[in-house]
């Protein structure tokens, strides 16, 4: 996404590591029981990483499947050099069926009658995977009436042409308990049975893939052999509740320069509103993020950023494109100080999973959330072999 062409001086930028994103993918394959097939989703900017460069990083480890939630990002990471299978996981407006024509790209089907307008708009064939709702009431046909499913899938009317069927595990991110995987075991039996028909209706060749990546943690050696990962890629957690493989680590840090550091006195306010007031002298630095890099407003005197591997708390409210933050016990802090935002600074580290929790959301909506106009800077993979 955001490439810095030219070489500005940095202010607020997220750096991203593709050789821990090859190694998440990595370690996940390795780690199941069952060798599983992984579609790796890149879908919203590969979550913030930026999707074209997450994409060919990816494929230069061999990754053949690759799923987004738009034809805008497909047509984006094909014409950057994805060659192999490129998923639309939701809506495209039958207006753009030239599109996946033209493209490749292959498109889900929500339902027969998205199938039939698809078809009529269809200049030739398009690749498809028909969705299966087996439970959480998104898209797909539904699978609670497995005979009309399966039909619906065999009159699948040309040129569309079904290569795989899909459902997705909405139970799987909360914790991990019997409800959950009774649940979860439910929804997979039910896409087994769509599956089971189709092969007894001679249709034997289509792939069925399920497991997103909270699936994935604890359905290691269930029916499906192909897991559509995203988060996981990423080294976020699905859940605050779950345990991550080892290794399995975040990709991206989120930095900014200081770009002031002054002393307030006693009865001084900070910010919008004059929400925070001094009680004692205080070094205050400035910082050049705010809520329209994506720095959440909600982190207003609650948050904190990392200098010289400490941490100094948020003083009043976050601005639009400025903070402010205590540095008083930080020795020396200096206008052009590195801020670490999420990441790594001495000692501390914190995530984009702590950031969530700190918000009442999860760490996708953190990494989303860091808007276009942070420039992303990209660490390549090591040699082949140096992430064993
Ligand atoms: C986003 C998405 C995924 C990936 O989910 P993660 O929890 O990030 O692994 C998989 N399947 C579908 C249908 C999705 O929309």
């Amino acid at each position: 996404m955001t490439q810095i062409s030219v070489p500005f001086g940095r202010r607020c930028w997220a750096e991203v590591d593709l050789g821990q994103i090859v190694s998440n993918y990595r370690l996940y394959r390795e780690n199941m029981p069952v060798k599983k097939d992984v579609m790796a989703v890149v879908k919203a900017d590969a979550y913030g990483h930026g999707d074209v460069r997450v994409s060919l990083a990816l494929q230069q480890a061999g990754c053949r499947r690759f799923a987004v939630s738009n034809v805008q990002e497909a047509v984006r990471i094909r014409e950057a050099g994805v060659t192999g299978e490129i998923l639309i996981l939701g809506y495209t407006p039958v207006s753009e069926a030239g599109l996946l024509c033209r493209f490749g790209i292959t498109q889900a089907l929500l339902d027969e009658e998205y199938a039939q307008a698809l078809a009529k708009a269809a200049p030739g064939p398009i690749a498809c995977h028909y969705a299966l709702d087996t439970g959480m009431r998104r898209i797909g046909l539904n699978a609670d009436a497995p005979e009309a499913a399966a039909r619906a899938v065999l009159d699948t009317p040309p040129p569309l042409q079904v290569t795989g069927l899909f459902t997705h595990l909405c139970a799987a991110d909360t914790p991990d308990n019997d409800a959950t995987r009774a649940f979860t075991g439910l929804q997979q039996q039910k896409a087994a049975k769509v599956l089971e028909l189709l092969h007894r209706a001679g249709q034997t060749g289509l792939y069925l893939h399920e497991l997103n990546s909270a699936a994935g943690l604890y359905e290691p050696e269930e029916l499906s052999l192909f897991s559509r990962l995203g988060i996981i890629l990423y080294g976020l957690k699905p859940d605050a509740g779950n345990k991550m493989p080892d290794g399995i680590r975040p990709a991206l840090s989120w930095k900014c320069a200081v770009s002031m550091v002054k002393t307030i006195l006693p009865g001084d306010t900070v910010g919008y509103g004059r929400t925070f007031r001094a009680e004692r002298p205080m070094r205050v630095a400035t910082l050049p993020v705010g809520y329209a890099d994506g720095f959440r407003r909600a982190l207003s005197g609650r948050g904190f950023v990392l200098i010289r591997g400490q941490k100094a708390p948020i003083l009043g409210r976050v601005c639009m494109d400025q903070i402010m933050a205590d540095v008083s016990f930080i020795e020396g802090a200096a206008p052009g100080d590195e801020a670490v935002l999420l990441g790594q600074s001495g000692a501390f580290t914190f995530t984009a999973d702590d950031m969530a929790l700190m918000l009442d959301t999860i760490g996708y909506e953190i990494v989303c959330g860091i808007s276009a106009r942070v420039p992303r800077v990209y660490f390549e993979p090591q040699e082949e072999g140096a992430h064993k």
